[in-house]
């Protein structure tokens, strides 16, 4: 078989840790199986280095940033090889550009464009065990480039589709995909399976054990890939397709993103083209905006409303210059910005089928005298802007009453 293992940040954190992955490596080789491994930046080092670029200053160039964080990974790949050798066995580290990972051009998110793994292929087919540094790729040009937060999932599932892959296996620091952070809900429960769309939703909503590009591409690849722990032998969750069976649970997980910023522009004219210019700025400076409220306009006057939107707390300092550089030509009153916000989430393929979901977490919403800023929906899943304060404590009830108490 070919196997693509990728070790999270944890499982790499220390000289131990990259030695307990080369030994079960080993254990896969000493089957038979090639091996391909991915490997993220110690746990740690790519927070540390984004810290130092932020005391130079606080928006640096992206290219830069892209130079610096693709470090990270590069200490990783050369000591995992490292203890591959030490065992004896042959291994090879590549960066995310000797791979073959070509990106587009957008720095610190940029998408790959298309994988030619020749040299994986020479390495593996030498008898190597191929070490591939996550979360980098380069452009035709030759920049290096980053996939965004969590990035190292994306090169695992993408390297496993560009290489046919039988396996492909995430391993982590906890022993699969849970209903809930069991760092925050203690009595979540792992899943046994849980589908492409689901696993979807709860990573781009908060669920960090997964990053949300890295799942669209296994959904698109059909990828089918395994969540589980590097300290154990546990059998993880399994991401696939949907299946019909799935449908009979109502919600399949909760999560909060503590992420995200809300932005409000007040006494904006209510007039056509108003939203248009504000999120096309916004999105050349291609910051993602989420959610988007606007209220109805105020009846004073010239009529003007207030419009809201949240997008990633990175990008915060970004959209307010953005929008500040809008107000000559809309004319809009102020700009707010919230940082203390967290965005909560149920989701489940379930949903389609039954009513009264989004009424239930409002009502426990309401029990725990926890206000809602903002509401979303989609087919399988309801979303709350809530205080961040509260946001723990809201997520273990809502929890509680859909996964713990589950009506017959
Ligand atoms: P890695 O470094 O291996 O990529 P991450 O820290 O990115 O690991 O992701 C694993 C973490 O994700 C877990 O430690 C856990 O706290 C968190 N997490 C958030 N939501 C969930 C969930 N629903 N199920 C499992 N883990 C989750
Ligand atoms: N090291 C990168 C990060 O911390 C990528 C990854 O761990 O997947 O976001
Ligand atoms: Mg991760």
């Amino acid at each position: 078989m070919l196997i693509v293992q990728k070790f999270g940040g944890t499982s790499v954190g220390n000289p131990e840790r990259i030695k307990n992955v080369a030994a079960r490596v080993a254990r896969y080789r000493a089957q038979g199986d090639q091996v391909v491994v991915v490997v993220s930046a110690m746990s740690g080092v790519t927070d540390n280095l984004i810290k130092l670029a932020k005391e130079i200053m606080p928006l640096p160039s992206e290219r830069e940033m892209d130079m610096l964080l693709a470090t990270g990974e590069q200490t990783t790949i050369a000591l995992t090889a490292m203890a591959l050798h030490s065992l004896n066995l042959q291994a090879t580290s590549l960066t995310g550009a000797q791979a073959g990972i070509v990106t587009d051009g957008v720095h610190t998110k940029a998408k790959i464009q298309n994988i030619t793994p020749k040299q994986v292929h020479s390495l593996l087919d030498g008898g190597n065990v191929v070490i591939v540094a996550g979360f980098q790729g380069q452009t035709v040009e030759g920049q290096i480039t980053t996939l965004g937060r969590g990035g190292s999932d994306l090169t695992a599932i993408a390297l496993a589709a560009a290489l046919k892959a039988d396996l492909c296996q995430i391993y982590t620091d906890v022993d699969g995909v849970y209903t809930a952070d069991p760092r925050i809900v203690p009595t979540a429960r792992k899943l046994p399976e849980i589908s492409y769309d689901e696993m979807l939703e709860l990573a781009s909503l908060g669920a960090k054990v997964m990053q949300s590009r890295s799942v669209e591409f296994a959904k698109k690849f059909g990828v089918i890939f395994e969540v589980r722990s590097s300290l154990n032998d546990n059998p993880g969750t399994i991401v696939k397709e949907e299946t019909l069976s799935m449908e009979d649970v109502v919600i399949r997980g909760v999560s909060l993103d503590k992420n995200q910023a809300k932005v409000t522009l007040v006494g904006v004219p209510d007039k056509p083209g108003v939203a248009a210019k504000i999120f096309k700025a916004l999105a050349d400076a291609t910051i993602n905006v989420d959610m988007i409220v606007q209220n109805v306009s105020h009846n004073t006057g010239t009529p003007a409303t207030d419009l809201s939107f949240t997008a990633d707390k990175p990008d915060l300092l970004k959209a307010q210059k953005v929008i500040e550089q809008l107000q000559e030509e809309i004319g809009y009153q102020k700009v707010i910005s919230d940082e203390k916000i967290g965005k909560l989430s149920i989701v489940g393929v379930g949903m389609r089928s039954h009513s009264g979901v989004a009424a239930k977490m409002f009502d426990t919403l309401a029990n725990e005298g926890v206000n809602i800023d903002m509401i979303s929906t989609s087919e399988i899943k309801i979303s709350v802007v809530i205080d961040i304060a509260r946001a723990e404590q809201a997520m273990r009830a809502v929890h509680k009453v859909f996964l713990e108490k589950q009506p017959a």
